[in-house]
């Protein structure tokens, strides 16, 4: 006879298996690992050792997802983790950054048409943060590409199609959350921004982050990662464990660009983008 433990971790497992196939479902990757590569149209870049964004490999097309709609996981009653390990130091005050009354407006109004860097030279829009601005998560990324240039919003483009759908794999809507770059104006040829470029208009970011405070910020791939952390180190090595900036807690993981260059790695991104939202589900406020 199996103990009630035994029956528990089983179910868990089975569950864990669930959730990873419907991701993966709603990430459009059926089958097995050949089969699943075999959908994504391979236009002949090659997936680099230390991935950046690239958004130049956003030309990769998008496999349709076959599913149409993720069953949302059933809302967890808030527990204490299993370890401490699991989200880094849990004793740490969550947020330590000062809380800013600033409202985006006002930010935006200080960005104004802007021509601190080069980058304006070749911008249709500039791309300021969108979504929801008392959002718990917040998602950093590069630069806009052509389509965000365009649009004027961040990550419309194949790879923000790839993160709406991650963003919906963990049971949120695209509007719960905040998504912006460090940079607001696309780069030629969508190549990374410099240092300097990013450190003219990161510090607008840093004031909507203090305006906001998000629980959690995902920044996707290095340029975020390295301009929010004080980290050498590539994503590949840091990706999936839990950083601090200022005592909110930031989780590393790939760029969406990249899942679209190697969707090998979305098995990755799935396990890092859970620890965000097994986070966010400890401290989720009970609703009355
Ligand atoms: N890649 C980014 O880093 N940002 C965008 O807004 C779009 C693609």
């Amino acid at each position: 006879m199996p103990s009630e433990a035994q029956i528990t971790e089983l179910l868990s497992l089975v569950n864990d298996a669930r959730e990873q196939l419907a991701y993966f479902k709603e990430l459009g990757v059926e089958g097995t690992e050949k089969s699943s590569e075999q959908k994504w149209t391979d236009t002949g870049a090659h997936a680099q050792a230390e991935p950046s964004a690239g958004i130049a490999s956003q030309h990769h097309a998008l496999a349709e997802s076959t599913s149409p709609a993720f069953a949302v996981r059933p809302q967890q009653v808030p527990s204490a983790p299993a370890s401490d390990t699991l989200f880094g130091d849990l004793s740490a005050p969550p947020v330590s950054i000062q809380k800013s009354s600033e409202s985006f407006e006002e930010i935006w109004s200080d960005i104004g048409d802007c021509t601190r860097c080069p980058l304006y030279q070749g911008r249709t829009n500039i791309v300021h943060t969108d979504g929801n601005r008392n959002a718990r998560l917040m998602f950093v990324g590069e630069a806009p590409g052509a389509d965000e240039d365009a649009q004027a919003r961040p990550f419309v483009g194949r790879a923000g199609q790839l993160l709406t759908k991650i963003i919906e794999a963990i049971g949120l809507k695209r509007e719960e959350v905040l998504i912006g770059n460090v940079n607001r104006c696309r780069p030629p040829a969508n190549r990374p921004p410099t240092p300097e470029e990013a450190s003219m208009c990161k510090p607008f970011l840093l004031r909507e982050i203090a305006a906001v405070q998000p629980e959690v910020i995902v920044v996707l791939g290095n340029t975020a990662m390295r301009n929010l952390l004080d980290i050498k180190q590539g994503i590949t090595r840091v990706r999936g464990q839990f950083q601090d900036y200022h005592g909110v807690k930031v989780m590393p993981t790939f760029h969406p660009a990249y899942l679209l260059r190697d969707p090998s790695k979305k098995k990755e991104t799935w396990d890092d983008l859970k620890k965000v939202r097994d986070y966010l589900d400890t401290t989720r406020k009970p609703e009355n």
